[in-house]
């Protein structure tokens, strides 16, 4: 593979060059920048393709003056402090707690499944205790948990697994929950408690003037330069730099050299709605799922999440596809055995640093994202890469 290590080897160019060429300006790709030009006093180079910062997570506000975020909603939510504080540095926060219902036989219930769900959609009076043994009664016997499928009826039995997970599993995927791997369904729990709250982190809160306006401030430092409606191929050979951190599509570096990663895509469908008098919202809660008979798996309405006044309201559908901007990593064993090969082919390249979702080939959330860039940092910092 010399060729590759040949293509991106460091150009380094005197006094105009920059220290670190960046390529994607999301979450990765922003938290390294700042890091780089702030504690090492580096001058990087951030590449983005798209026409704006803030990869997947950029919000902006729509024709009718609607915060919206275009890549379907993005919720901030951790444990760890460490991502809170450095993030705060960068912005303020607005409290918010996730809530989602699943509309189901006609209902909207909780989801994740709770006392309520389960009381709810059966017409039951139980308690927190009896629903515990409700599920034990329910559950199917498996002899080892290897799917989806597997983890869901193992836990709560075939009638709640049809009902919330198999349908939305299905269009979620373009695969059948026995098809896929038990890490996926894993990040669906299940509650005994009236807790229906959709995430239990302890820090849960969306910036308070948006994502836009903290990936500008985390890339406000004087040492940062910014390009966007350009893909680094166009510039690599040109603009000198010591190294490379890139946060795109790993199997897209290296040419698709052993094959494509297989990834589940999404249509948007952005919507505005008038809003009867008096009202505020559409929906009772931010998100609702549609597992099973709408071609869509969830409608958000954004001023849940956003807190913002206005006499209209903007709605977001959500079509998976298989087609289209590589969103979700499909999590099979063959899939990560493709990427193990492309991450021992990065590995060979000292001079470049592979980090971020799209990189990672993980389905991680905008923290893990964050916090990855932050131990890489320290890495690249205390041993740096051998430089020419
Ligand atoms: C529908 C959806 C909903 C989500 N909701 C949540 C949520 O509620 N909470 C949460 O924590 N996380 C959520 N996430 C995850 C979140 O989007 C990611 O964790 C985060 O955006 C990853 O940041 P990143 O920098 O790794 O990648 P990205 O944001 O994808 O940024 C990578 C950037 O690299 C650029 N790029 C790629 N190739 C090139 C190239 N050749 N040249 C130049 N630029 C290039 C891309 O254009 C992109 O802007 C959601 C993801 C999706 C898809």
């Amino acid at each position: 593979m010399q060729t590759y290590r040949q293509r991106f080897s460091p150009r380094t160019g005197g006094t105009a060059g920059f220290d670190t060429l960046i390529v994607g300006a999301g979450f990765a790709g922003c938290v390294m920048a700042e890091r780089l030009a702030s504690q090492a006093g580096q001058r990087v180079l951030v590449v983005e393709k798209r026409s704006h910062i803030g990869g997947n997570a950029w919000d902006h506000y729509n024709a009718d003056g609607l915060l919206v975020h275009p890549y379907g909603p993005h919720i901030f939510h951790t444990n760890s402090a460490e991502v809170f504080d450095y993030l705060s540095q960068f912005t303020r926060w607005r409290p918010y707690e996730h809530r989602v219902r699943a509309s189901v036989d006609g209902q909207l219930l909780p989801i994740p499944i709770n006392l309520d769900t389960v009381n709810r959609l059966y017409g039951l009076r139980l308690s927190s205790a009896e629903v515990e043994t409700f599920f034990q009664q329910q559950a199917e016997a498996v002899d080892a948990v290897r799917t989806s499928e597997d983890v869901v009826v193992s836990r709560v039995g075939r009638d709640l697994y049809n009902k919330f997970f198999r349908g939305y599993t299905r269009k979620q995927w373009g695969l059948d929950p026995s098809e896929l791997d038990a890490g996926v369904a894993a990040r669906v729990p299940v509650r005994s408690s009236r807790d229906d709250r959709y995430f239990t982190d302890t820090y849960q809160a969306m910036p308070l003037h948006g994502y836009a306006r903290l990936f500008e401030n985390l890339l406000a430092h004087p040492g940062i330069q910014v390009m966007l409606n350009t893909d680094y191929r166009d510039i690599v050979h040109c603009v000198p730099w010591r190294h490379m951190v890139y946060t795109g599509p790993i199997d897209a570096f290296f040419d698709h050299c052993f094959g494509a990663l297989p990834y589940r895509s999404l249509r948007f469908e952005h919507l505005t709605r008038p809003l009867p008098a008096g009202r505020e919202h559409l929906q009772p809660c931010g998100t609702i799922n549609h597992p099973n008979e709408q071609p869509y798996t969830r409608v958000t309405e954004f001023k849940h999440l956003t807190g913002q006044l206005h006499p209209a309201t903007a709605l977001v559908y959500e079509y998976p596809q298989a087609q289209g901007d590589p969103y979700y990593p499909v999590p099979r064993p063959e899939n990560t055995a493709l990427f193990r090969r492309y991450e021992a082919e990065g590995a060979l390249l000292k001079d470049v640093t592979f980090i971020g979702r799209l990189a990672s080939y993980k389905y991680y959330n905008m923290d893990q994202v964050v916090a990855q860039a932050l131990s890489q940092f320290r890495r690249l910092v205390l041993a740096p890469a051998t430089t020419p």
